[in-house]
């Protein structure tokens, strides 16, 4: 499909959104984030999987957006917290007893 990394992906969303993401802020921007994330449980609840394919593409724009916001690099903190292992335990897979 696309070799394109997150950090691509971070790197368009800046591009297309960092003026506005700015204009509006790091606290309305964590609210469409978890705006979002309400949509996806209510597609899976209507069990509408294209929506469901939508609203997932959407939280991560969104989570992309407020980490450029934080300028943080998402996929940087992602694979240090997840370096191929489960950060608690060190096992992969996780041997964590299960919540
Ligand atoms: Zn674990």
């Amino acid at each position: 499909m696309t070799n394109k990394t997150i950090k691509d992906f971070q790197q368009l969303m800046k591009e297309l959104y960092l003026d506005r993401d700015q204009q509006r802020g790091i606290e309305k921007s964590l609210l469409w984030l978890q705006t979002e994330q309400g949509e996806l449980i209510n597609a899976y609840l209507k069990e509408d999987t294209s929506t469901m394919n939508e609203e997932v593409a959407d939280i991560f724009a969104w989570l992309c957006s407020v980490c450029n916001l934080f300028k943080i690099d998402l996929e940087t903190a992602a694979w240090s917290k997840y370096p191929d292992k489960c950060p608690k335990c060190m096992k992969s897979p996780c041997n964590c007893l299960a919540k």
